[in-house]
């Protein structure tokens, strides 16, 4: 069953694109938990960290190195945090890979 990040992709579903190429896209989360919170995915619907195939390793290479781009173009280059939810337990909603860029504010504990 497809998520709703492939809608978005699909561009079937609004968004608000803050970076797009061929395989990546990063969108702002509707509900975002900080003044910056930005969602960076893989276009390729990849279940979760946990289902990477060294053959993708190569996306999250790229997902840093958009998300450092993203964290200067926001000025939040000096404090934020890149995570990824993997798996129900660590609170994964939606079962397409995504790692949230979240800064703007001091941040709190981690769980
Ligand atoms: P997870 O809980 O899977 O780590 O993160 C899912 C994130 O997707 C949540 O932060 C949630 O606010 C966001 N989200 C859910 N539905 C939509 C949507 O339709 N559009 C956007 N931009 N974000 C969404």
């Amino acid at each position: 069953m497809s998520t709703i990040f492939e809608k978005i992709i699909a561009k079937e579903i609004p968004s608000e694109i803050v970076f797009e190429n061929d395989r990546i896209i990063a969108i702002k989360d509707i509900n975002p938990i900080a003044p910056v919170h930005v969602l960076i995915l893989p276009k390729k619907p990849i279940k979760d960290l946990q289902s990477i195939e060294n053959e993708d390793l190569v996306l999250i290479q790229e997902i840093v190195s958009v998300a450092k781009e993203i964290a200067i173009q926001n000025g939040i280059s000096d404090g934020y945090r890149l995570l990824t939810n993997n798996g129900p337990l660590a609170g994964q909603t939606i079962f397409h890979l995504h790692f949230h860029l979240i800064g703007g504010k001091k941040l709190g504990a981690m769980a």
